[in-house]
């Protein structure tokens, strides 16, 4: 038994199944989760001493590279002065200045240590700010695992628009919670349009990932954010940009600098915290003000604005603000894209690939899909072989069919070579 094993099988022992977050068990494509012993720049290496190219990148943070010099020189430096003082620090004041400047429609921002913070807070401060409480949210987008967003719609299209046929996604969320959410299909113009018409005096919030990538990578057409936008001020709903994952991962300024639409409520998380336990939400002045200690609105943490945690988003935010950070990102894998997809038509293996910034989705189908159900109807089993035969060529791929892939400013063009000659072996054998 190799050390991954006796390491998994040990794990199990004293962790639920051996992971402490779901999608690390690998039991989607099968087989045994790598154990990591160490990281630097694209790579990783596992307990076995084996070296792979990581296409996951921690799920987004790490876009500088692993272990990123000036990072771990910044959090070196501030971890020396203790780890946290639940007290106001200059850093924080730094942090969200630099944010409200490249995200702006942020006015004012709130830090948090979890994109599930961000999104939960978010959602009652909507609801607090609206005095509503019907939120919408769309299938295949996750928001992290706040009880309100656990959610899946009833079976069935008709059912979309209809919360009371809601089921929870997770045991242990109350019914009654649930009716409160609903779910339409992504990219479903007319489907927003109708509940907007029937009950938008009631409706809190839209919350979305506007750019999903909790389904694969899925785009929004123009009509859908549009369409929304102009149905959430129209009805006096607050638009929620949950750009947890797309926040400095896509653009310097988030996936709304690409779309140009203005949030009324954003949420970060992820790059921002360069790999530490960091997020954040924010947004107008006027809904922002609604929370405590302002206003009525609840929300507080022991952790928040975490001076290690801020240290490392800082000194990330300053790396990704560099002159030609996003061109070269974006490039390098439009390129790997690109190389990937030559290698399944040499194979004529039906494959179709996106990818925006720094983040990339592939889908063992012709055409690229469009919302949850189309991502469903991929292949699945193929992307499962793929996986493996990836992972045996030390090429480390996101688990999962259903999430999107991340690259970094570390992966230059012979780490790109080395994925693509895998990719070619591993589709002529699928
Ligand atoms: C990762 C993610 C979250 C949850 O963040 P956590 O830090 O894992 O709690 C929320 N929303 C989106 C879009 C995400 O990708």
């Amino acid at each position: 038994m190799g050390q991954n094993e006796i390491l998994f099988e040990r794990a199990q022992k004293t962790i639920p199944g051996g992971v402490n977050s779901p999608v690390r068990a690998f039991r989607q494509v099968g087989g045994t989760p790598r154990f990591v012993t160490k990281a630097k720049g694209p790579y990783f290496w596992d307990v076995e001493g084996k070296r792979y190219i990581d296409l996951i990148m921690s799920w987004g943070p790490m876009i500088a590279g692993h272990a990123h010099p000036e990072v771990v020189e910044a959090v070196k430096k501030a971890a020396e002065t203790s780890f946290s003082y639940g007290a106001p620090t200059e850093g924080e004041i730094e942090l969200a200045e630099r944010i409200c400047q490249l995200v702006p429609s942020i006015e004012q921002v709130r830090m948090v240590s979890s994109g599930t913070e961000a999104t939960m807070s978010a959602l009652r401060l909507a609801r607090g700010y609206t005095g509503r409480d019907l939120i919408i949210k769309f299938e295949g987008c996750y928001h992290g695992h706040a009880d309100s967003l656990l959610v899946k719609a009833g079976s069935g299209l008709l059912t979309f628009a209809d919360s009371t046929q809601n089921a929870p996604s997770s045991g242990g969320v109350p019914h009654d919670l649930v009716k409160h959410t609903l779910v339409l299909p992504y990219n479903d113009v007319a489907a927003l349009e109708e509940v907007f018409q029937k009950q938008g005096d009631q409706i809190a919030a839209v919350i979305l990932e506007p750019i999903a990538g909790n389904m694969n990578l899925i785009k929004p057409s123009k009509g859908f954010l549009t369409a929304m936008r102009s149905l959430t001020s129209h009805h006096g709903g607050v638009l929620i940009y949950d750009e947890v994952m797309t926040g400095f991962r896509v653009a310097l300024g988030g996936a709304q600098s690409l779309q140009g639409i203005t949030p009324d409520l954003t949420c970060l998380g992820k790059v921002m915290g360069g790999g530490m336990p960091m997020a954040a939400f924010g947004g107008k002045r006027e809904i922002m003000s609604k929370l405590a200690p302002l206003g009525n609105v609840y929300q507080a943490g022991t952790l928040s604005g975490n001076p290690v945690a801020v240290a490392a988003g800082l000194k990330t935010l300053e790396i990704v603000s560099r002159e030609g950070f996003y061109e070269c990102l974006t490039g390098q894998t439009e390129k790997l894209m690109a190389g990937l997809k030559q290698a399944a038509d040499a194979a004529s293996v039906p494959f179709s690939v996106d990818s925006v910034g720094g983040m990339f989705g592939f889908y063992f189908a012709d055409k690229v899909p469009a919302s949850f159900e189309e991502v469903t109807k991929t292949n699945i089993e193929s992307f499962k072989k793929f996986f493996h035969l990836m992972l045996d060529q030390g090429v480390y791929l996101a688990p999962s069919a259903y999430e999107a892939g991340f690259t970094s400013i570390a992966h230059d063009n012979a780490v790109l070579d080395e994925i693509i000659a895998a990719a070619q072996i591993a589709f002529k054998k699928l």
